[in-house]
C-alpha cells in the first residue's frame, strides 16, 4: 500500500514559503495527480497521514507516527510526499530515514516536486537531480565514507540480484527472475547505436547531435511513450527532452551493457555539484553474464576512449567562485555549466550551447565577472533593506517590537544582525552568497547587455515581502 503524507505548519512559514501552495489540499491534490499518472501505481491502495499543524522541525506528530507505525508493520511499502519540507525540515534527519531506516525496511520514497525516487536514486545516475536532493544524500554519503552501511539488499547484491525494482535503459526488469534483467530490444538498439557512433570516433557530443537529428527519444521520454514500468520517467526539470553529451555520457559509461549487473554503486558528491563515482571495484557487487549483452567488453573500453574529457578539472570542482552553483539558465533552470580558465571565465547553458538547433535555451556564453557585477548592486541594495528591518524590528516600542521579532525566523534574525557588516564588502564574497542569495537566473542572450537580465532571487523574499508589506 502507498502512504501520501502531507504536512502544514504556519509556524516554519509553509504559506508564505517559496511554495506558493502548500496547503494540505493542495499537496492532497498534486500526490494523486501523480499517482494517477503513473501506470504502476494504478490499482494500488493508498491511505493519507496528515499532520495539519505540525512543525516540520522534529518528528514528534501524530500523522508521521501513525505512518510508521503502518511501516513497521509492513502496511505501506511506499512513501509519497509533495517535497522534501513536507517530511521533515532537519536535513540530518530527513536522510537518516532516506538513506538508513527505508533502505532497510524495503521502503520506496517519492518526493515528487524534487523529482526523487528512491528506486531511481539507487540505479540511475544523479543527472539531473535536483540540488537539495544532493546535497541532503551527500550529507550522508560523506558521513559514511569507507563505511558502507550492511543492508539486507547487500545479500541479493551479492548473488547478483537487483533490489532496486528498475533496470539500465535498454533492459527491463526481468518477470521470470526477480532482481534480474532482459534485453528490452528497441531501446537496446538505440544503445547499440551509440556505442557504434562512439566506436567510430564520434564525441558524446555529436552522437547526442545525431541523435536529435534522427528524433530518437531520450530514456526517461522513451519510458513514457511506452509506458515502461518502475523506470525513470522524471518530471524533468528541463522543459527540452533532448539528448545531450552528459546523457550520452551516461549510457556509454553503463557497465551493465556488457552483460554483467553491477550492484553497489555510490557516488561521491564533491559539495557544491554532483559528481557521479562508481565506488571502489572491492566494494561493487559485479556478476558477470547475468543477462544478455549489448556490447563486448572490449567495445566498451574502446568507448571508454571517446568521454576522457570529462575528468578535466572543470569537473572536478577544483576551483570556485562565490556564485558557483547559484547561477542557473533562466529558460530550463538548470545551474549553468562554467569555465574559469578562460581569459574571461563565463558560464553557458549546456543544452543551449550543445545543441542549439534543438533546445530553446540561450546558446551564449556570459562573462561571470559581469553577472557579479550585476549581484554585487542587487545584493546591496538588498542589504539596505535589511538594514532598515534590523532598525524597525528594534525601534519599535517593546511589545511591538518583540512580536515582530518573534514573527521571524531565526535565520532572518541572525541575517539582520550580519547586514550591517556583509554591507561594507567591497565585492561579492562567498560569505555573503551563502548568507543571502538562493538562485540567480540569467535570461537572454547578449552577454554584453547583461544589465536587467540578471535575476537574482534572495533567501527570506517571501518571508519578509508578507511580513512588511
Ligand atoms: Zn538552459
Amino acid at each position: 500500500m502507498i502512504g501520501k503524507y502531507e504536512r502544514l505548519s504556519i509556524s516554519d512559514g509553509d504559506l508564505d514559503g517559496r511554495d506558493e501552495n502548500n496547503s494540505i489540499e493542495h499537496q492532497r491534490s498534486l500526490i494523486d495527480e501523480f499517482l494517477a499518472s503513473k501506470a504502476e501505481f494504478r490499482g494500488i491502495e493508498a491511505e493519507e497521514y496528515v499532520d495539519d499543524g505540525y512543525s516540520g522541525k522534529n518528528f514528534d506528530r501524530p500523522g508521521f507516527r501513525k505512518m510508521m507505525e503502518s511501516v513497521k508493520s509492513g502496511r505501506i511499502d511506499t512513501i509519497i510526499v509533495k517535497d522534501f519540507t513536507r517530511f521533515g525540515r532537519e536535513n540530518t534527519e530527513v536522510g537518516k530515514y532516506l538513506e538508513q531506516i527505508f533502505p532497510v525496511l524495503g521502503i520506496r520514497f517519492i518526493a515528487i516536486n524534487n523529482n526523487y525516487d528512491s528506486s531511481a536514486y539507487y540505479s540511475e545516475s544523479a543527472q539531473g537531480m535536483d540540488e537539495t536532493v544532493s546535497s541532503l544524500v551527500s550529507t550522508f554519503h560523506r558521513r559514511d565514507v569507507g563505511k558502507r552501511l550492511h543492508t539486507a539488499n547487500e545479500e541479493k547484491w551479492k548473488q547478483g540480484y537487483s533490489t532496486s525494482g528498475s533496470a539500465p535503459f535498454g533492459y527491463l526488469q526481468d518477470p521470470e527472475r526477480k532482481g534480474r534483467y532482459v534485453l528490452d530490444p528497441p531501446a537496446a538498439e538505440i544503445v547499440r547505436k551509440i556505442f557504434d557512433l562512439a566506436l567510430e570516433g564520434c564525441t558524446t557530443s555529436q552522437i547526442a547531435h545525431r541523435l536529435n537529428e534522427e528524433k530518437v527519444p531520450i530514456a526517461s521520454e522513451y519510458n513514457r511513450i511506452y509506458g515502461i514500468q518502475g523506470k525513470e520517467r522524471q518530471y524533468s526539470l528541463t522543459p527540452d527532452k533532448i539528448w545531450n553529451a552528459g546523457k550520452v555520457w551516461k549510457i556509454l559509461t553503463t557497465y551493465e551493457y556488457t552483460g554483467a549487473i553491477v550492484l553497489g554503486k555510490s557516488r561521491v558528491i564533491v559539495p557544491g555539484r554532483t559528481v557521479i563515482r562508481k565506488n571502489a571495484p572491492r566494494d561493487q557487487y559485479v556478476t558477470e553474464n547475468a543477462h544478455e549483452a549489448i556490447v563486448t567488453h572490449e567495445e566498451f573500453e574502446r568507448a571508454q576512449g571517446v568521454i576522457q574529457y570529462r575528468t578535466k578539472g572543470e569537473y572536478l570542482g577544483k576551483k570556485d567562485f562565490p556564485l558557483r552553483s547559484k547561477i542557473r539558465c533562466g529558460h530550463c533552470h538548470r545551474v549553468m555549466a562554467h569555465d574559469l580558465g578562460a581569459a574571461e571565465p563565463v558560464v553557458w547553458c549546456r543544452d543551449g550551447r550543445e545543441m542549439p538547433q534543438y533546445s530553446n535555451c540561450p546558446s551564449g556564453q556570459y562573462s561571470i565577472r559581469l553577472i557579479e557585477k550585476q549581484v554585487f548592486q542587487a545584493l546591496r541594495e538588498w542589504l539596505e533593506l535589511l538594514v532598515c528591518l534590523k532598525e524597525m524590528v528594534g525601534a519599535e516600542p517593546s511589545g511591538g517590537s518583540e512580536q515582530l521579532k518573534d514573527s521571524l525566523s531565526p535565520e532572518l534574525m541572525q541575517l539582520l544582525t550580519l547586514a550591517p557588516d556583509l554591507l561594507r564588502e567591497k565585492a561579492l564574497t562567498k560569505e555573503a552568497v551563502k548568507l543571502t542569495i538562493d538562485r540567480v537566473y540569467v535570461h537572454g542572450e547578449n552577454m554584453k547587455r547583461l544589465k536587467g537580465n540578471v535575476e537574482v532571487r534572495f533567501r527570506f523574499e517571501k518571508e519578509i515581502a508578507t511580513r512588511f508589506q
